[in-house]
């Protein structure tokens, strides 16, 4: 039994004049054929009352290109060119599920403009990667900062311009793995995102922020508030914009960075790893100081479920309803009148607790009772009403 992995690698270009220039072309064709294709959407309905589909438009972009004004687009991939009807046809299709939803009435597409659109384009096959170097269809080959080795067979390429300037392209590609259930677990590890430092461990650990972190936002408070004082539309107004957005990008960078390390080492450590469900708790958190982690916990979870996968460690995702902060790690009472301040609280039961690593130990407790279930269960995919759910997902009946 085999199961899918997908993982989407992101690299920096380094482009030539010439290649740079070519990049805005594809990118600037997209926008022409989204903004072609909406229009040619609009007006049919206008005419018809009915919807010009996706294939449709294909043909049309076929005849749009032997004729004379529009026949550049020939020289653009013309799978970049259709994947931008098929975009636009996501767009319309995303639309219309929400007015389905009765949710409000936005996100309507819109035409694109060359001021506002972020330059990108999407080439769906036969972009790769050897060695230094990705090679293009139409362009070439282009030189790229390879961080870490591709793994895995390439199901796509996008290429995207950041407002730092730089051009960046995101590879997605596919692996199969085979679950295995024979690591043992001995070691094991609940890890509770921190309200004073990043994360605390059930092992006593404590992750602080690093220290870049404090340096970063220093720094971006102040371009920041250089930015607000230039005046709009002027030269100096759009230097203070790439040097905001410059940072910006240097901090998603090195957060990413930490949060791989980090990501890495639990896997390699610990068999197993319980973490919370923060999705909703984090928007609860008001109160709590900006961490690395706040920006970046999806990343974190879906680094430490890849990697887990890989190293045939396994991950438990607690439920977010589980009090872990006011439960009593001994005696199992719970705490209703802990408040975000309480940094520590004392049970009836005489025990006293540091917040964050009684919280760490409970998810760590939650984790390997899961767990157990899980082995009890065969292996067989749990995700229960709480919301828990255990990882690697095997499927009943590998002979364990
Ligand atoms: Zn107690």
């Amino acid at each position: 039994m085999t199961r899918t992995i997908q993982t989407t690698y992101r690299y920096r270009l380094n482009l030539t004049a010439e290649q740079e220039a070519q990049f805005r072309r594809f990118a600037g064709a997209r926008r022409f054929v989204w903004n072609w294709a909406l229009e040619r959407k609009r007006e049919h309905f206008k005419q018809t009352g009915k919807t010009l589909g996706f294939n449709a438009l294909c043909v049309e972009l076929t005849r749009l290109k032997q004729e004379p004004n529009t026949a550049w687009l020939r020289e653009m991939d013309s799978q970049s060119l259709q994947q931008a009807l098929r975009d636009l046809d996501s767009a319309y299709q995303h639309f219309f599920r929400r007015v389905r939803k009765g949710e409000k009435k936005k996100g309507f597409p819109t035409f694109k403009s060359r001021k506002t659109d972020t330059p990108r384009f999407r080439i769906p096959q036969r972009v790769t990667l050897d060695g230094a170097f990705v090679s293009i269809p139409k362009i070439g080959l282009v030189r790229v900062v390879l961080h870490r080795p591709l793994e895995g067979i390439t199901k796509g390429a996008t290429f995207k311009q950041e407002a730092c300037g730089h051009w960046y392209i995101s590879i997605v590609t596919e692996q199969q793995v085979v679950p295995r259930t024979d690591r043992p677990v001995r070691t094991h590890i609940g890890v509770d995102v921190g309200l004073k430092s990043l994360a605390v461990c059930s092992t006593g650990e404590t992750i602080d922020n690093p220290r870049w972190y404090r340096t970063q936002t220093r720094k971006l408070r102040r371009a920041q508030k250089a930015l607000s004082r230039k005046v709009k539309g002027s030269s100096n107004r759009n230097k203070a914009r790439v040097a905001v957005a410059r940072l910006h990008q240097k901090v998603k960078n090195q957060r990413s960075d930490f949060l791989h390390k980090l990501s890495t080492r639990l896997v390699r450590q610990f068999d197993l790893i319980s973490i919370e469900d923060l999705r909703v708790r984090g928007l609860a958190r008001t109160k709590r100081a900006k961490s690395v982690l706040d920006a970046g916990w999806g990343m974190f979870r879906s680094m430490l479920t890849y990697k887990a996968d890989r190293n045939n460690s396994y991950l438990m995702t607690i439920g977010r309803f589980y009090p872990s902060t006011k439960l009593c790690g001994s005696c199992g009472a719970i705490n209703d009148d802990l408040t975000l301040s309480d940094r520590g609280w004392t049970c009836a039961c005489g025990v006293h607790h540091d917040r964050d690593l009684n919280a760490a130990h409970n998810i760590d407790l939650k984790g390997k009772r899961l767990f157990e279930q899980m082995v009890a269960a065969g292996y067989a995919e749990t995700e229960n009403a709480c919301g828990d759910s255990a990882s690697p997902i095997v499927t009943v009946g590998t002979g364990r």
